[in-house]
C-alpha cells in the first residue's frame, strides 16, 4: 500500500525528492503546505511544479481520509464521522471551551479490549490506524475548527495497542519540523495495557497519561474490562509511576462512573488514597448509556462521590458534560452508522 503523506516526515520527504530528483528546497514547501497550510491535497499546493504534484499522487495517498458526517450540539461540541480510505469509520471530537480548543482523536477502528460499557469495543477490532490517518484525522478537525490547544486521544481504540503508528504521530504532532505542538499539550488514554505503557515510558517526552483506572480493586475492575487484555491494579499503577517520573508528567487516573458497580463511598475513599499515594488526579466521568445494562448513578450519587474524594484531600474533576446526549460517549455515532 503507498504511504500517507500526512504520516510522512520531513526526513522522508526529503529523501522522496532526492529520489525524484527535485530540489531540496521542495521538501520545504511540502513541508509547509502540510504543517502551516495543513493542506493535504496535492493538488492545492499551487507553488509545486505540476509534475511534482502528478508524482505525489502516484507515490503517496493524499488524501485518504474525509469528513463524512458532522453532528454538531448546541454548546459548540462537533463529532466528525470520518470515513478512511477503505471505507471504515472513525469518529473524532472537537470541543470549544473558554479559550481552549481540544480535538478528541481516534487511534484504531473499533478496539480489541471490549470494555463491557463501551460502544467502541463492541465489535472489537477492525484495524489499526496508521500513522497517516492519525495525521490526518488531526488535519481535518483542524481545518475545520483551526488549530489545537489539546490534543486527547481518548476517542475510539486503545492507542498502547497501537504503539507502532501511534508514537510516530505524535513525533509528527510535536517535531519543530512537524506541526510543533507541545507535548504538554497532548494526552494519550489506556486502559492499562502495560507493555504500551512502557514503551510510552520510553519516549522521555512530557506528553500526559491518562489510565482509566474505573475501580478500587481487580474484582470489580474485572465486572467492566474483559481479561483477555486486562492487567491487575498493581501492575498498572507500576506502569504509569514510571511514565510519570520518565514524563516528568503527574497522570490523570479516569474513573467512569457506573450505577451499583463502582459508586459507593468506600470506593471514593480508597481511588483518593490510591491518588494520593502516586502523586496523581482523578478525573470522574458520569456514564453515558449506551445499549448495555450499566446506568449512570444519580447526581447526588456522583456528587457525593466527589466530595468524599475532595475531603479526603485528593484532586479530583469531572468530565464536563457537553455534546449532547445523542452519540455522547465515543464510538456510539460510530456503531448507529454501522447498523444504518
Ligand atoms: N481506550 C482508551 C482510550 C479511549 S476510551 C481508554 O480506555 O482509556 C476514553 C475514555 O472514555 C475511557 O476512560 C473510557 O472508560 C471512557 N468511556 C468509554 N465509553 C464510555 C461511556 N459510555 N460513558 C462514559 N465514559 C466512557
Ligand atoms: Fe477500548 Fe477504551 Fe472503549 Fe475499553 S474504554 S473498549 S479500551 S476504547
Amino acid at each position: 500500500m503507498k504511504p500517507f503523506l500526512a504520516g510522512s516526515n520531513i526526513d522522508t520527504l526529503t529523501q522522496w525528492c532526492l529520489e525524484r530528483k527535485l530540489p531540496k528546497f521542495r521538501s520545504k514547501q511540502l513541508a509547509n503546505w502540510l504543517y502551516e497550510q495543513v493542506e493535504i491535497d496535492p493538488d492545492a499546493m499551487l507553488n509545486l511544479p505540476q509534475n511534482m504534484r502528478t508524482l505525489l499522487k502516484e507515490d503517496f495517498h493524499a488524501p485518504g481520509t474525509q469528513i463524512s458526517e458532522i453532528v454538531s450540539s448546541g454548546d459548540g461540541v462537533e463529532k466528525l464521522l470520518l470515513t478512511l480510505h477503505d471505507g471504515e469509520c472513525i469518529e473524532m471530537v472537537v470541543i470549544p471551551a473558554e479559550e481552549r480548543l481540544t480535538f478528541c482523536l481516534s487511534t484504531q477502528v473499533g478496539c480489541p479490549v471490549g470494555c463491557y460499557f463501551c460502544a467502541s469495543g463492541k465489535n472489537g477490532l477492525t484495524r489499526n490506524l496508521s500513522c497517516g490517518e492519525i495525521i490526518e484525522e488531526f488535519m481535518l478537525g483542524t481545518k475545520r475548527a483551526g488549530f489545537p490547544d489539546n490534543l486527547v486521544f481518548m476517542g475510539i481504540g486503545e492507542g498502547m495497542l497501537n504503539v507502532e503508528q501511534l508514537f510516530p504521530a505524535l513525533e509528527i504532532l510535536t517535531s519543530p519540523d512537524g506541526f510543533g505542538m507541545s507535548p504538554r499539550r497532548i494526552t494519550v488514554s489506556t486502559s492499562g495495557y502495560v507493555p504500551g505503557m512502557l514503551k510510552f515510558a520510553e519516549l522521555k517526552k512530557e506528553y500526559n497519561l491518562a489510565v482509566s483506572l474505573h475501580a478500587v480493586s481487580d474484582d470489580i475492575r474485572a465486572k467492566l474490562i474483559p481479561a483477555r487484555v486486562r492487567f491487575s491494579i498493581a501492575e498498572i499503577l507500576k506502569a504509569a509511576d514510571l511514565c510519570r517520573d520518565a514524563n516528568n508528567r503527574q497522570y490523570t487516573l479516569e474513573y467512569t462512573m457506573i450505577a451499583g458497580i463502582n459508586d459507593d463511598l468506600d470506593s471514593a475513599r480508597k481511588l483518593a488514597q490510591i491518588a494520593i499515594s502516586h502523586h496523581a488526579k482523578i478525573n470522574l466521568i458520569p456514564y453515558n448509556a449506551t445499549d448495555g445494562d450499566f446506568r449512570r448513578p444519580e447526581r447526588t450519587v456522583i456528587e457525593n462521590f466527589e466530595n468524599e474524594i475532595k475531603s479526603a484531600g485528593a484532586r479530583v474533576t469531572r468530565r464536563v458534560e457537553r455534546g449532547g446526549k445523542k452519540s455522547a460517549a465515543c464510538g456510539q455515532l460510530r456503531i448507529s452508522r454501522m447498523k444504518k
